[in-house]
């Protein structure tokens, strides 16, 4: 098993051999040598909301990691939809400056790529199966460089499109409810407070408490409604095109 650290643009930065199952303190071992390679300013991860805690705990310790705790975690967004939904509005990447519309997801095309190796190195030497997925490694870097003006060019049409879309989608909402765009933005400081904050199920009493738990449960069963409808309907775009 390996892990690996990629950057938004899908190129391998560094990986290693896991001889122990998913342990922290590997993702810990990659993100402390990158850091100081690259300097890089966002750190996102399929499990961000429990290894960021463990890091924080680790830095106590050790001072000299606490470097690292300056990075802006985030989700990726197709694993956040596995996490509650106040996990989900907490550790999103969306509201981040600079993060854009990065998915996250881009270390799932090279597990995907590398994976294929696994069908001829199970039958290979240990020496052998340990270097075939370096050499894969290299060729899908090298893909990935002379493709890159290309995949560039292709992002930011979609993400002007999707600004755009964004942009229009706001404006038609503001004026279906009649509100100015000042009270969405209130509106989103609110869920993002009610996101983080822990301490009404803890101080209040068992009615009360029970009370937030039906309604985070409510706002969760809206959401995944919202976002099955959605992806439906964009499945439904993509065969309209294919046919
Ligand atoms: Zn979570």
């Amino acid at each position: 098993m390996k892990r690996v650290f990629v950057c938004r643009l899908g190129i391998l930065l560094k990986a290693l051999n896991m001889f122990r199952g998913e342990i922290f303190a590997y993702p810990l071992f990659l993100q402390k040598e990158l850091h100081a390679a690259t300097n890089a300013h966002f750190y996102c991860t399929d499990i961000a909301c429990r290894y960021w805690p463990y890091l924080e705990k680790v830095a106590i310790s050790m001072p000299e990691l606490g470097s690292l705790l300056q990075m802006s975690p985030f989700l990726s967004v197709m694993h956040a939809k596995a996490h509650s939904t106040k996990c989900e509005i907490v550790w999103s990447g969306r509201p981040l400056d600079g993060a854009g519309t990065t998915a996250g997801e881009e270390v799932e095309m090279m597990n995907s790529y590398l994976s294929r190796c696994a069908l001829t190195t199970k039958y290979m030497t240990k020496s052998a199966g340990n270097d075939m997925p370096t050499v894969h490694a290299i060729g899908w870097n090298l893909w990935k460089q002379i493709s890159l003006h290309l995949s560039l060019s292709s992002r930011y049409i979609k993400t002007v499109r999707r600004t755009e879309m964004a942009n229009k989608k706001l404006e038609d909402l503001c004026s279906e409810l009649g509100c100015p765009e000042n009270r969405v933005l209130e509106w989103v400081r609110d869920v993002r407070l009610w996101a983080t904050d822990d301490s009404i199920h803890t101080s209040c009493s068992s009615q009360h408490a029970l009370q937030h738990s039906i309604e985070r449960f409510l706002v969760c069963i809206r959401k995944k409604q919202v976002c099955i409808i959605t992806l439906t309907a964009t499945r439904f775009i993509i065969c309209g095109e294919r046919n």
